[in-house]
């Protein structure tokens, strides 16, 4: 207990304690968030977990599971709700991912990265956009790309090639993107291109983004990555040859597409840590329960100290995993979104993933090494989280940079 030399100052706050420590922090989730994440995780058991190898294996792109999430509302959850949308809030879209993640990262990547190109238009696109490009996602299954990474830059987004020309009341594209996420079945795409050629410019008035329809002229679809997970996922290169896009699909300000392009991290890097929850979650379930299966020496592994405190660590990690992740999304909904809390979110559960996944795998011993079992994939799926939506290295950048910029000024951070 405090002293009253302490207590004495807070005195004017009594009466107001009560309410502080009943309401300041609250873990509960509303009757409507409990009720979302348990149909997410009901959709998750009965409709990805028992396609999901399968998917893994054919490397077919997951059609029939999108159809069914968008017809529950999973997909494009937070167009707001002026477009017609269910404008969920950042935490209650994490739970969901969360949740479906549990069941397939592959399918997850597909379903959420129409979050990834739609949020740059809910941020900065005037109305017009919004409902031309945003109304019609609401309508049918349809996904749509976020393309900004190049061959030659991927960390460095400044370093970008791709330009765009203003001819008349258009402008006109060249250049190619790499690694894009749905390209081959985009019906739009949300692309970032360089319209200041002098390099001097800063980037934060060189570029300019646009909202592109996929069945422009001159937009060459490249053919599909086979990469090491995530495989239902699509991930292509795309060529803008002499694509003339009109002005009025312009995203935000004319050159002021680097901060757009930006911006729409703060608000997914949550919803991708929430889904590198999800895996995690998964792993150690898997691994737990096998534990408690295997037998060695005469009893289960769960009874070697070596293994059960793999397991307490994998769970250590996923708990503060999610309570980061459920922050970051939390800053998000305050209307508070910044790089900070969504780069420590986004880092910590990536490479808390990895950790658990590689554990995971090391519980099941031989078995875990092995395409029967569904540990294999689990960890082949949770490599991109530490590359995709920023690098383990560029969050550490972003958050490093953040901290020091505060003791710069303030002398703490
Ligand atoms: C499956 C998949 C899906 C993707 N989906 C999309 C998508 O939908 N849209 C899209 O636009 N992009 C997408 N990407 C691209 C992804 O965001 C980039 O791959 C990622 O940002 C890294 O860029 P890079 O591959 O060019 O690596 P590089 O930038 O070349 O980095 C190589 C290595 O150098 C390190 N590094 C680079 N710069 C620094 C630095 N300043 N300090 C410290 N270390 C540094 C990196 O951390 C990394 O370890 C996807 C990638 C993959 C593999």
């Amino acid at each position: 207990m405090l002293s009253s030399r302490f207590t004495a100052p807070l005195k004017h706050l009594k009466g107001v304690q009560k309410r502080f420590s009943s309401t300041g922090l609250n873990f509960e989730l509303t009757e409507e968030q409990k009720e979302l994440q348990a149909t997410a995780k009901k959709f998750a058991q009965e409709e990805i977990i028992p396609v999901a190898a399968k998917y893994d294996k054919s490397m077919e792109y997951p059609w029939d599971v999108i159809k069914k999430a968008h017809a529950l509302g999973f997909v494009n959850a937070t167009v707001p709700q002026d477009i017609g949308g269910l404008g969920l809030s950042a935490l209650s879209s994490s739970l969901v991912i969360e949740a479906l993640a549990y069941g397939c990262t592959g399918i997850t990547t597909a379903v959420l990265t129409n979050e990834l190109a739609e949020t740059p238009l809910i941020i900065a696109a005037n109305d017009d956009i919004k409902k031309r490009f945003l109304g019609r996602m609401l309508e049918e299954p349809l996904v749509a790309s976020y393309a900004v990474t190049e061959p030659i830059a991927g960390s460095d987004v400044a370093g970008i090639k791709t330009k765009c020309v203003k001819k008349g009341d258009e402008y006109i594209l060249n250049g190619s993107k790499m690694w894009i996420t749905n390209s081959g079945h985009a019906n739009w795409y949300f692309v970032l291109a360089r319209s200041d050629p002098d390099p001097k410019t800063p980037a934060s008035k060189a570029f300019t983004a646009f909202a592109v329809e996929g069945d422009t002229p001159g937009i060459i679809r490249g053919k599909k990555e086979i990469n090491m997970g995530q495989r239902c996922s699509d991930t292509r290169g795309i060529t803008f040859e002499d694509v003339h896009v009109p002005a009025k699909n312009v995203v935000g300000e004319p050159g002021k597409g680097f901060l757009v392009a930006m911006k729409t991290f703060d608000k997914t890097r949550p919803m991708v840590a929430a889904m590198a929850c999800g895996l995690a979650a998964r792993c150690l379930d898997e691994a737990a329960k096998y534990s408690l299966e295997r037998k060695a020496f005469g009893q289960h592994i769960a009874n070697f100290q070596a293994v059960s405190f793999m397991l307490a660590d994998m769970v250590i990690h996923l708990e503060l995993s999610r309570l980061m992740t459920l922050r970051s999304a939390y800053e998000v909904d305050q209307d508070r979104p910044g790089a900070y809390y969504a780069s420590i979110a986004k880092a910590f559960a990536a490479d808390t993933l990895n950790k658990t996944a590689s554990d995971a795998v090391q519980i099941f011993g031989g078995a875990g090494f092995n395409t029967e079992y569904p540990v294999e994939k689990l960890m082949r799926d949770s490599k991109i989280f530490q590359i995709y939506e920023g690098t383990s290295q560029v969050q550490r950048l972003v958050i490093s940079r953040q901290l020091l910029g505060r003791v710069k000024e303030n002398g703490i951070y």
